[in-house]
């Protein structure tokens, strides 16, 4: 079965006197804006292409991912419209075919697979699998596995909707041992693997989004378009610069609902995750959406980040690290970004402390 293409909406040029948007991507993690009037120039075959914004920049988004995604494209004087917006709409797709490989929610999708075939024989993987897969295995080690994709296994006994109950402990403690990242096997020779154990499942909530990201970042980059910012419910990768200046990327603070400040970014990853958005309280005691593989339940909201903001290469790297960060704390969360090369992050704490990396320091602007 082929799934439908996403659906496009591009956002119409900003009349003159708006007043200037303080970041030019989407604050990350922030709830999406509504850009009405809109359009989808492709659903009436303009040839046109899409709207040009007064800033040069053309801006459009998707619901991909069980998120919303945006892509800001600096539209480069000798290219078209039309080119940008095919480009954009192949970036879109390409998400989407991500998300198909790689959602433990999708009964037909290669992660189900490899999940149904857990205890069994070795299976051939796409390269996009096991990319994932192979990277999520490094940052397991790396942070002494704080981020553990098998943690899908407990998981799953979890939803993190208003109204939702905790697990009983008993039904928990059924299922911890087979949280475990070394028993993913991965045979980089022949492309194939397997998880060790009946029952094991991998849930890549934690990465795939940044990949995704990555890989449509890629795609449009391969088509000449050098000069984007492409955002999945708070993973941003921002490539090149604007008309020549850099982009800025807002940190989100997750109380005040406003930014606590703003990274100027070329060729970055940036990627917030908090506990603000995936919740549910039961018997006064708030759960979020992050466990710890170690006892399979969410983090204590009292020693845990309110948001972490974490920046590296790739939204890959970027995306898996700052779940890794989250599971840590805020100290040993830290200590981590410090001794991990080319990674930094700017971590929200629950007294509403901002702690900013030592690579960041002189780049961060914060707003008062
Ligand atoms: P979001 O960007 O959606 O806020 P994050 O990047 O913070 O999400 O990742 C949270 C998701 O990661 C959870 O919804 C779950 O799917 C998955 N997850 C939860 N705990 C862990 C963990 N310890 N290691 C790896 N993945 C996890
Ligand atoms: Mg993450």
């Amino acid at each position: 079965m082929r799934a439908a293409r996403p659906l496009i909406l591009f956002a119409f040029a900003v009349a003159c006197g708006d007043p200037p948007a303080p970041t030019d991507a989407k604050p990350a993690g922030a709830k999406p804006v509504d850009t009405a009037p809109r359009e989808d120039p492709f659903a009436k075959g303009d040839a046109k292409g899409p709207p040009v914004r007064n800033d040069g920049t053309i801006y459009a988004e998707s619901e991909l991912m069980g998120t919303h995604v945006s892509i800001n494209l600096w539209l480069e004087p000798d290219r078209t419209a039309t080119e940008a917006g095919v480009a954009i709409q192949a970036a879109f797709d390409e998400i989407s075919r991500i998300e198909r490989l790689t959602s433990e929610w999708m009964p037909t999708s290669e992660l189900s697979r490899l999940n149904a075939a857990a205890g069994g024989d070795m299976m051939t993987l796409s390269p996009e699998l096991f990319a994932v897969l192979l990277r999520s295995r490094e940052v397991s080690e790396r942070s002494g596995g704080a981020f553990d994709v098998t943690f899908h296994a407990v998981g799953e006994l979890w939803t993190f909707t208003p109204g939702s109950k905790p697990p009983s402990k008993a039904a928990i403690a059924a299922k911890l041992s087979l949280v475990d990242w070394r028993r993913i096997e991965l045979d980089a020779a022949t492309r194939k693997g397997r998880l060790a154990t009946a029952g094991m499942k991998v849930g890549l909530g934690a990465i795939a989004k940044g990949y995704a990201v990555d890989r449509a970042s890629d795609l449009l980059i391969a088509r000449g378009f050098h000069n984007h910012i492409v955002e999945g419910g708070g993973d941003t990768y921002v490539a090149g610069t604007k008309a020549g200046k850099q982009w800025s990327v807002g940190v989100q603070d997750p109380g005040r609902k406003g930014v606590v400040g703003v990274l100027p970014s070329s060729d970055i990853a940036v990627v917030t995750s908090g506990d603000y958005e995936r919740f549910f309280e039961f018997e006064g005691k708030r759960y979020a959406h992050i466990l710890d593989p170690k006892t399979g339940a969410p983090l204590l909201e009292e020693s845990s980040c309110k948001s972490i903001t974490a920046v590296a290469a790739n939204a890959t790297d970027a995306d898996a690290y700052a779940t890794a960060i989250a599971v840590l704390g805020p100290e040993r969360g830290m200590a981590l970004v410090e001794e991990v090369p080319d990674l930094e992050a700017i971590i929200i704490t629950r007294d509403d402390e901002v702690l900013v990396s030592s690579g960041l320091r002189s780049t961060f602007v914060p707003i008062e």
